[in-house]
């Protein structure tokens, strides 16, 4: 799965306001007017440092080397053409239809058959119409259906570079945005501004702006993304202001005309506004930009961008027709009016869903990891390396277990190879599963998947986890993995409980409903008790109490006697305990003063956290994406913030992850210069041999799943309650939280005593009390 970061909805407005200049530029003389944003053109330029930021900001970290979970050239590719290429092919299409019925209108298609046909062949093909179709157009034009076309063209050029120069580390990006830059000023030069990149002779022109300005969006967005966070808190509302203004400062520019050494300031506004009005606005947009209208005119921007054209001929033709009515303002605003509805409702209607549709027949369906296992095993004759039609038609789109059925790789590999083994069971991450339960619920849209790893130590407990997956394989994988760590979690905390996880397949955001935790309460009810769900990414407390409507299957509850509500102020306690015992062990100390911990994430536990560490001494150094909880907690403790990225890098004592998973990995290991790892985060180490790696360097890992079992425990309090009849029980989670850290202080010693890195200690402590009370059960169950 690639982790994407968050939309910045405010620049796809400022993409909404430039396209709009564009259309009041094309539309003056609708306007009855001689100059209406006569240097609109601009915008052009401004969409290419829009494009180079959004690009890098979203796309670099997966696809940079050493990405931790890269993205295929392909994929990529397959994205921006699902972006660029549905619209595109409309707007040829109606510039196509509008001008056979000029040409048949004017007696002209027999003469101008061949050009048309031409440029709708090269058109759709998105290739530059190099042949001569004046005939088609005022003037002999690149893209003669969409005049805009050529800018479209230079996008897919640019993504296509931008993937592969992404792929190779984008090396020297800020001398080729320099050279880039040159260049255009010197190809401009006798031009007397950027204008150009349309026609046969100024294709270069075209290249050129689309090179600088993707150039300076890459460079502004590795600036935004490289940041100190607290300059953007201090600096936000100037940044706000400042970013207005200098639109503002665009907006006279490109409304005055031609009084101003035009190129000059055109290369001023290429080199330094837009790049900074970017900028300024993902830092801190001015709230308009992201709600209501603001977000109507980004959705519709590119719908405004290449169907304007169309529509501004049409109506010029529907107006020479109807004597009475002539150009004037209110005419221009009626139309600017009809244009933004329909380029709304084409954003809607068209260009939402076909891209949604290419994604959804094109995307390559990630192959599950088993199908390496398969072909290691059985060589080539069965699985071949698929194409992903080949690899549709032998595993259905997402390998049907979402809609609780059975996988056809289940089906089928065993017919055709008569040998023990299928997908799932070959599995790495299947690892003896006691069940694997998927379910569908038609009414209410629920897809999940509940895995029960081990029973043996009592019911299975592990939370639900909701996740815009993108395809069943994954979330299998997933739930998989996630189940028998809470095997080992459950284990080593000594709970009478088994390992178990579930995940829900969908936004979390926006696919949540009563409905459909009362659905997935029904499913759990089906189990028999075997597994118990609670709160877990994506789901919360209230979705826990839906479910808890339909079903006594589920922990985490917030009212009633039994209830152990947030478990995260247990969870940052274990955590913090583990400080202490880091501190004794490696610092000689009982307490944390004078040391420093730099804490990544500072929601739920992370911030309790560091509430306990500033109490007992500690200096801070914190980070979050989410700009409030940063803001508060550094107010709380006085923490120094730094950017998300500057985390591994600082100088600090211990490294405490509270945010993500898989933080430590071959791109972080070289960069920590801390003695200690100890945090709340799951799955801190991104393979096993990580964990090795960091004992060889005499990092002090302090295991996962060991330390931040105070929530479970909270947890399985509530269970003890619901089981006995009684009541949550502080003191008994405070026992356990204390035999917790005797377990963490005999894995420390271990470590130590047997030269063995401390995953490898926790590990074998949690699969030995499994083991035991497995043999007890099957012992029990001979009797
Ligand atoms: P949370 O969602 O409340 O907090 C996570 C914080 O990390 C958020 O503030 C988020 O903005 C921040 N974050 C996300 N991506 C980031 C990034 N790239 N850089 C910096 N910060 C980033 O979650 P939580 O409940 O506090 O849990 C934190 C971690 O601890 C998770 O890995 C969770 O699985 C684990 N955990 C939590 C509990 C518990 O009781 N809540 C128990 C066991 C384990």
């Amino acid at each position: 799965m690639t982790v994407s970061r968050p939309h910045l909805p405010a620049l796809d407005s400022l993409r909404g306001l430039a396209a709009l200049a564009v259309c009041l530029m094309h539309a003056t003389p609708l306007f009855g007017l001689s100059a209406l944003a006569p240097h609109a053109y601009v915008a052009v330029d401004f969409f290419f440092v829009l494009s180079g930021f959004v690009l890098y900001y979203r796309y670099a970290h997966v696809l940079l080397p050493g990405a931790q979970r890269p993205m295929g050239a392909g994929a990529f590719m397959l994205r921006r053409i699902a972006r660029l290429y549905p619209l595109y092919v409309l707007a040829t299409l109606m510039g196509f239809a509008l001008t056979t019925l000029w040409l048949a209108a004017n007696g002209n298609l027999g003469a101008e058959a061949g050009a048309s046909v031409y440029a709708l062949i090269s058109g759709l093909l998105m290739i530059p119409a190099v042949l001569d179709t004046s005939g088609l157009h005022d003037a002999q034009v690149l893209f003669p259906y969409v005049d805009l076309g050529w800018s479209i063209f230079w996008e897919m050029v640019m993504s296509v570079v931008f993937v592969f120069w992404a792929k190779a580390g984008l090396r020297f990006l800020p001398v080729v945005g320099a050279v880039a830059f040159l260049a255009l000023a010197a190809a401009t030069w006798s031009m007397g501004s950027v204008d150009g990149g349309w026609q046969l002779a100024n294709f270069h022109v075209g290249g050129l702006r689309a090179l600088t300005g993707f150039c300076l969006g890459m460079m502004t967005a590795r600036v935004f993304l490289a940041r100190d966070n607290a300059a953007k808190t201090t600096a936000r509302p100037l940044l706000a202001w400042g970013a207005l203004a200098l639109v503002a400062a665009a907006a006279v520019y490109v409304m005055l005309g031609r009084s101003f050494t035009v190129l000059g300031v055109e290369l001023l506004l290429l080199a330094c506004v837009f790049p900074a009005v970017v900028w300024m606005t993902a830092v801190s947009a001015p709230r308009i930009l992201s709600v209501g209208p603001g977000v109507v005119l980004g959705g519709a921007s590119y719908s405004i961008y290449l169907l304007h054209g169309s529509l501004l001929e049409a109506t010029s033709v529907v107006l020479k027709r109807i004597p009475f009515l002539a150009p004037s303002p209110l005419i221009g605003l009626i139309w600017l009016a009809g244009v933004l509805v329909a380029s709304w409702l084409c954003w809607k209607l068209f260009e939402t869903p076909a891209r949604r549709w290419v994604m959804a027949r094109f995307e390559r369906p990630k192959r599950p990891a088993l199908a390496k296992a398969e072909r290691r095993k059985h060589g080539n004759r069965g699985l071949k390396p698929q194409s992903a039609r080949n690899w549709r038609r032998r595993h259905g789109d997402a390998c049907r277990l979402s809609e609780g059925r059975v996988c056809p790789c289940a089906q089928k590999i065993p017919q055709e190879r008569p040998v023990m083994g299928m997908t799932l069971f070959d599995s790495p991450s299947f690892s003896n599963h006691e069940g694997v339960h998927a379910f569908y619920d038609e009414k209410t849209g629920l897809k999940a998947i509940v895995a029960v790893h081990s029973t043996a130590r009592g019911p299975a407990v592990g939370g639900t986890r909701m996740w815009n997956y993108a395809t069943a394989a994954e979330a299998l994988e997933d739930v998989l993995r996630l189940s028998k760590g809470m095997s080992y979690k459950n284990a080593v905390a000594d709970l009478e409980m088994g390992g178990g996880k579930s995940v829900i397949i969908g936004d979390s955001r926006t696919q949540k409903s009563p409905e459909l935790f009362h659905a997935f309460g029904r499913y759990l009810n089906g189990l028999g008790g075997h597994y118990y769900a609670a709160e877990d990414v994506g789901t919360s407390v209230e979705d826990i109490a839906e479910a808890r409507k339909v079903t006594e299957y589920v922990l985490g509850l917030k009212d009633g006697p039994e209830a152990s509500g947030d478990p995260s102020p247990v969870t940052a306690e274990g955590v913090f305990r583990s400080n202490l015992v880091v501190a004794r062990r490696l610092f000689k100390q009982d307490d944390m003063t004078g040391l420093t911990v730099a804490i990544q994430g500072v929601g739920h536990v992370g911030a309790y956290l560091a509430e306990k560490l500033h109490k007992a001494g500690a200096k801070l150094i914190i980070t979050d994406v989410n700009q409030a909880n940063l803001e508060a907690v550094a107010a709380r403790t006085g923490a120094e913030i730094v950017a998300p990225d500057a985390i591994y890098d600082v100088a600090a004592d211990i490294y405490a992850p509270c945010a993500l998973g898989a933080t430590l990995n071959p791109q972080t290991l070289d960069r920590l210069k801390v003695k200690a790892v100890c945090g709340a985060a799951n799955n801190q180490l991104a393979t096993a041999d990580i964990g090795d790696e960091l004992f060889k360097r005499g990092i002090l890992y302090s295991p996962d799943y060991v330390i931040n079992g105070g929530g479970i425990i909270n947890v399985a309090s509530e269970m003890n309650a619901r089981q006995t009849g009684g009541a949550y029980d502080a003191s008994w989670v405070e026992g356990k939280l204390s035999r917790l850290m005797e377990t963490f202080e005999e894995i420390l010693e271990r470590s130590v005593s047997e030269n063995k890195p401390t995953h490898l200690i926790a590990d074998a402590i949690a699969e030995a009390r499994i083991k035991a009370a497995a043999d007890k059960k099957a012992e029990a169950q001979k009797v």
